[in-house]
């Protein structure tokens, strides 16, 4: 990455402003953190600042507060969990901005961590607003940006804040970048896309994007049912975005104007509702009852899909094979994630999704990277490039 990261900078007695993406998810009934891989994830930039001598001041975001407080998206709960995770006490802010937190910080000492409060909870913040930006800036005198997972917003505390202070990558901001950009850049050969989840709409450009880069495209999860509903099959219950026919008629076409390798279930495992215990089957893609929908992909689709899997290099998987929320419909997700675990290739893993199956079955560690950002990844691999990366200063 040609970005001028945190080591190239002086932060020894300065007030370092780093965004983080402390965007945990939730647990829904106890509202406790559900996954904390967010907060660990930052934890190389935040170790090196206060060990290099810098006063670390942390803004977040959390949840969708829109402009509000909102007493539930408090961030108190996470500076606790990073004051466990880091082993030293953090302090937390009852704001962002304002007088207040001015004097907590110009109380801090070389070493000391302050959380700020929900950045949301401003509606300036999503809006991009420059006095906003500003009053972020006055906290600070160096900004350094490791929320890769925010990365795509130009938000007031992401790009907008990089023009008022001199700016830095953080380490994680940096290894996302780099993996990303390997793939992007220089995959070794061949080179397969892995995608599933539930929609295509969410992905087009990213598709159509790799569609330069990629050997192959494996279609997966509910997004497969849309790509059949364009190929003329049945496929029953299972949602169809109809909107996106059209797109997913063009895409088949790109890919074989491209010579991309897309290969579709051809079967799958069908099921009466959505949800456990529910009766389910595997049959063959032109065989899917009317009143069944797809949970899953069947068996002989993972053993093809394993097949080319297994000659790649590089592999990029985004988007589960079936609901993997349900344990009856995991098994495609659960298959190729063991797969691409014992792999040589580099394997690339993006998607909040996908990094959670890969993380509920242990296996993060054995793939070469899991991404933390969702739509950060895939709109880097739409080629596009990121307002918070493209507000950093590049590398003289
Ligand atoms: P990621 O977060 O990894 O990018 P997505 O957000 O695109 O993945 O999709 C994840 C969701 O897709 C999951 O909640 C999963 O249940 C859903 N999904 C996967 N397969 C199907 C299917 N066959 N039908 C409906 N939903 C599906
Ligand atoms: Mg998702």
């Amino acid at each position: 990455m040609n970005k001028v990261t945190v080591k190239d900078i002086e932060v020894k007695g300065k007030r370092v402003l780093v965004r983080v993406d402390f965007n945990v998810p939730l647990d829904e009934k106890t509202g406790d953190i559900a996954d904390d891989n967010r907060i660990r994830a930052a934890l190389p930039t935040i170790k090196y600042l206060k060990d290099h001598g810098a006063k670390v001041i942390l803004m977040s975001h959390l949840g969708r507060p829109k402009g509000k407080v909102v007493k539930n998206l408090r961030l108190n709960a996470i500076a606790e969990r990073l004051s466990q995770v880091l082993r030293q006490p953090v302090a937390m802010a009852p704001d962002c901005v304002g007088a207040g937190v001015e004097r907590m910080v110009a109380a801090m000492k070389a070493g000391d961590v302050l959380m700020l409060e929900n950045l949301r909870f401003h509606k300036e913040e999503e809006a991009g607003d420059l006095p906003f930006a500003q009053a972020l800036a006055r906290l600070g005198e160096v900004f350094v940006n490791d929320a890769f997972g925010a990365a795509h917003r130009a938000h007031a505390s992401v790009s907008v804040i990089a023009g008022f202070l001199p700016a830095a990558a953080g380490f994680l901001m940096e290894k996302e970048v780099a993996n990303l950009g390997k793939i992007m850049e220089n995959p070794v050969r061949p080179f397969a896309a892995l995608l599933g989840g539930a929609k295509i709409s969410d992905k087009v450009s990213m598709l159509e994007n790799i569609m330069d880069k990629v050997d192959y495209v494996m279609v997966g999860g509910g997004m497969a049912a849309t790509f059949l509903k364009a190929e003329s099959y049945e496929v029953g219950q299972s949602l169809v975005e109809t909107d996106m026919l059209d797109t997913a008629s063009r895409l088949i076409e790109l890919a074989r104007k491209k010579k991309v390798n897309l290969m579709l279930p051809m079967d799958f495992v069908v099921a009466d509702e959505v949800n456990s215990g529910a009766r389910t089957e595997n049959v063959p893609t032109a065989e899917i009852p009317g009143e069944k929908r797809i949970v899953d992909i069947g068996p002989q689709t993972i053993d093809a899909f394993s097949l080319e899997l297994r000659k790649c290099k590089t592999i990029f998987w985004n988007g589960p094979m079936g609901i993997f929320e349900i344990p009856e419909f995991a098994g495609g997700t659960k298959e190729l994630a063991k797969l691409l675990a014992g792999l040589e290739a580099m394997t690339v893993i993006g998607g909040g999704s996908t990094a959670e199956a890969v993380g509920e079955m242990g296996l993060a560690d054995k793939m070469t990277f899991v991404s933390t950002g969702g739509g950060a990844s895939l709109e880097f691999l739409s080629g596009d490039e990121l307002p918070g990366v493209a507000a950093l200063p590049d590398k003289e």
